[in-house]
């Protein structure tokens, strides 16, 4: 067991420890950081699957993501766009396929208005929710006590608009169903990003994406910070008290003034406190839970959806695979398809064995692009609830009424811990810039206590 003495200890090297270790590093304190896996990077993971280069976890860049983008240059990391010339595609609730362009579905006239009113309810409700602190709005308690659904039934009697617009914060965005969270909750996932309309906006959401992949932005902050990052050291014990803190993992003990706690909040659960965390968070964990998405990646031997005059983007609350974009990897001449199965979905098809499971999910993909998209020369679909060190995806948010209850306390220090994770965040909650910024925070915080 190799002991070592550090000003902070960085418990987890995905963006957010990373971003917090190299903060802290700048600002001339010493740091150590404790990986559980083998790789940096937690929740994105580029990886070459049968010659093709996937994005099995986060890869997209948004306009609004100024943290992530201001990352990336600092790192030196180059963007593309993504594919969108063409018409996206949308099948409605009996089966029929339409082409549209735009945002909105092409729907009946009657179910067009009403998506489009309940867009603008909802911008307007998300304008006067701070993403920093939702709890904080006079309505909030009302609004996390009312599931999304429940909510959007109150709105409006139609149902392809209530199942258009659930689809987006529920499948798309927090990955449960909409009858599993709250209205609260919905409108802080739009908040983090600015509006209602900026969610809904794939040309905004799903802009750009990094050459070489998301993962070279942890690969590259690890790279800078050298043999201070550890990995296969998951941390099993954090001895805490008014003097400091100890990290103990199987391979590294690090005895340090603070430590951040830069992983999913579900997980802080799974390692031993001597003395214990203060009922206040022993309590608040439980009301945190992963969503579950499977990221479906198909590659065929040429983008044929481009010569059929589509994008590639296609919608639909009733399919297995409710979104699907293209996602030809930058340079790579063949064509790459990738698609999500959401919550109640994704349980279904993990219960299919493995062909059924590639065949239902390529029958959906063909009911968008024609029959061609049975046959992908690579096939590849995400596990995250398998992975021990995250157990979902792509996100952790609270159960009903859990984010007014508990919410303001999700970021405080305790002792020498301070907590860092996109899943904590306002700004850029649940995405990469929301990890980022959350280190940069982090960071700055206990630079402060240390009086550096
Ligand atoms: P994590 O990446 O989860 O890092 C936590 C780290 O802690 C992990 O490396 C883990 O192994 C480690 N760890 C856990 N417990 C311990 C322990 N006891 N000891 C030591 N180490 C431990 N975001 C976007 O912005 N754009 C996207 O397009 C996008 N798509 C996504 C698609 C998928 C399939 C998924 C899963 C996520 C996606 N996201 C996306 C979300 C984004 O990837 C995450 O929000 C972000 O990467 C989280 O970073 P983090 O550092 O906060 O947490």
């Amino acid at each position: 067991m190799q002991k070592i003495e550090r000003d902070v200890v960085v418990i987890g090297a995905g963006a957010s420890g990373l971003t917090a270790a190299s903060e802290l590093r700048k600002a001339g304190l010493t740091v150590a950081v404790l990986e559980a896996r083998d790789r940096v990077g937690g929740r994105l993971w580029t990886d070459d699957i049968d010659g093709a280069t996937l994005e099995i976890g986060g890869q997209w860049v948004s306009p609004d993501q100024d943290a992530l983008i201001e990352t990336l240059e600092d790192l030196g990391l180059d963007t593309y766009e993504r594919y969108r010339e063409g018409l996206n595609v949308y099948i409605g609730p009996t089966g029929e396929k339409r082409t549209f362009e735009g945002e909105i579905f092409p729907v009946a006239a009657q179910t067009e208005q009403e998506i489009v009113t309940l867009i603008e309810k909802l911008d307007a409700l998300v304008a006067e929710i701070d993403p920093d602190q939702p709890w904080a709005h006079p309505l909030a308690k009302d609004l996390d006590e009312i599931s999304f659904s429940r909510w959007l039934e109150t709105q409006t009697e139609d149902e392809e608009a209530r199942e258009n617009i659930g689809m987006f914060i529920a499948g798309a965005m927090l990955t449960k169903p909409a009858h599993a969270f709250s209205a609260l909750q919905a409108l802080l996932m739009a908040a983090s990003a600015g509006s209602f309309s900026n969610l809904v906006d794939a040309d905004f959401i799903l802009d750009k994406r990094v050459v070489g992949g998301l993962q070279q932005v942890p690969l590259l902050l690890a790279e800078r910070l050298g043999d201070d990052v550890h990995l296969n050291s998951p941390v099993r014990t954090l001895r805490w008290g008014s003097d400091g803190v100890t990290a103990i993992s199987e391979t590294v003990e690090v005895s340090a003034r603070f430590a951040v706690l830069a992983v999913p909040p579900i997980l802080i659960s799974r390692i031993s406190y001597e003395p214990p965390l203060p009922r206040r968070q022993q309590q608040l964990h439980q009301h945190l839970s992963m969503g579950f998405v499977i990221k479906v990646h198909a590659v065929y031997s040429t983008p044929f959806w481009r010569t059929n005059g589509l994008s590639g983007t296609a919608f639909s609350p009733y399919e297995l695979v409710h979104e699907a974009y293209d996602n030809s990897y930058h340079g790579d001449p063949r064509g790459t398809l990738v698609g999500f199965v959401a919550d109640e979905a994704a349980d279904g098809v993990f219960a299919l064995n493995e062909e059924d499971r590639k065949q239902a999910i390529l029958e959906s993909l063909s009911h968008y692009y024609g029959d061609e998209a049975l046959t992908p020369e690579v096939f590849y679909l995400s596990d995250w609830g398998s992975e021990e060190w995250t157990r979902g995806a792509y996100a952790a948010s609270f159960d009903m009424g859990g984010l007014a209850r508990y919410g303001a306390d999700l970021r405080t220090p305790v002792g020498p811990i301070h907590f860092s994770c996109s899943d904590l965040a306002g700004k850029g909650y649940q995405h990469v810039d929301g990890a980022i910024r959350m280190g940069i925070e982090t960071a700055a915080a206990i630079v402060e206590r240390a009086g550096a």
